[in-house]
């Protein structure tokens, strides 16, 4: 049975793989005689999965594999695609670990933005960052379709919290707020009636999930811009218990393995804390955090 589902005419999702593996959401959109998967997966094994689904649900080729950004769980399905084109941002390719190469891909880069149109049907790819230097999303805005890649994840997944580990590889650097909100903004001027996230479940309600998220950031922001201004380090501060963080403890708390599960959740919030201590101290451009 096919795990695709479809969220409209064109576009499927696959929201099953991430709860068997650490894989992220894939998708697929059908632009008529092809179709574009959409991130890869985090194994050779899902990425072959996909594209048969894919090929099966559509009764097209898969043309081209889009890699929302360059982490292993969206990117290890890639050898399943690699006689296709690879559409992703040039910061993507650049933030590449060096063991993985896509020197042999047929590839379409960009910078900001790159249109794909195929008769009446057109598709946008912009770059974001936030995430990671390289993240972009993909955006159908005939049927209103936004892959947004983990600039959000949504629950059950990590408590439905941003994951601002892993910016960048070289130097090594830690999220970048600031061009969430960019991001945030940017999709708020979009028509948009679902938003694939990275991870967890799709969001029906954009708008107002949209105004949850920029209420966050900037309040985080407001907090740590006043706390480095009265000097405190790091290790002074303590993240205030947002309604999201408070409810990712609340969570915690009542989980089986609950100290387990609570180290997990406090080692997650720090890579919050250190991205915005980092980005609004102004240590962001000179990092290589460990
Ligand atoms: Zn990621």
């Amino acid at each position: 049975m096919s795990k695709l589902e479809q969220i409209s005419d064109h576009v499927v999702v696959d929201k099953e793989t991430q709860y068997k593996s650490r894989s992220c959401i894939s998708g697929g959109i059908s632009l008529s005689k092809y179709s574009i998967a959409i991130d890869s997966g985090d194994s050779l094994e899902v990425g072959i999965d996909l594209r048969n689904e894919l090929e099966t649900y559509f009764k097209v080729p898969v043309k081209y594999l889009f890699l929302t950004h360059t982490h292993n769980d969206h990117r290890n399905g890639r050898e399943a695609f690699k006689d296709l084109t690879l559409i992703t941002s040039q910061k993507c390719i650049d933030n590449m670990p060096k063991s993985i190469s896509f020197n042999k891909w047929k590839k379409e880069l960009f910078d900001q933005e790159l249109i794909v149109q195929a008769d009446n049907l057109t598709l946008e790819f912009h770059h974001v960052g936030g995430h990671s230097v390289g993240s972009s999303i993909a955006y159908f805005p005939v049927e209103k379709v936004l892959f947004a890649g983990d600039l959000f994840i949504t629950n059950p997944v990590n408590f439905g919290l941003p994951f601002m580990g892993f910016y960048q590889n070289k130097p090594k650097r830690t999220g970048n707020p600031e061009e969430y909100l960019v991001a945030f903004d940017k999709f708020k001027k979009m028509k948009i009636n679902v938003i694939v996230p990275g991870h967890g479940r799709v969001i029906l309600n954009p708008q107002e999930y949209l105004d949850e998220q920029i209420t966050f950031y900037n309040s985080l922001k407001s907090f740590f811009v006043k706390a480095i201004g009265e000097g405190k380090k790091l290790e002074d501060i303590e993240l205030p218990r947002l309604k999201q963080i408070d409810e990712a403890y609340k969570d915690a708390e009542n989980r089986k393995q609950r100290s387990t599960t609570l180290r997990f959740l406090d080692n997650y919030l720090n890579w919050i804390k250190k991205s915005f201590y980092n980005y609004y101290s102004g240590k962001f451009d000179c990092l290589d955090i460990n």
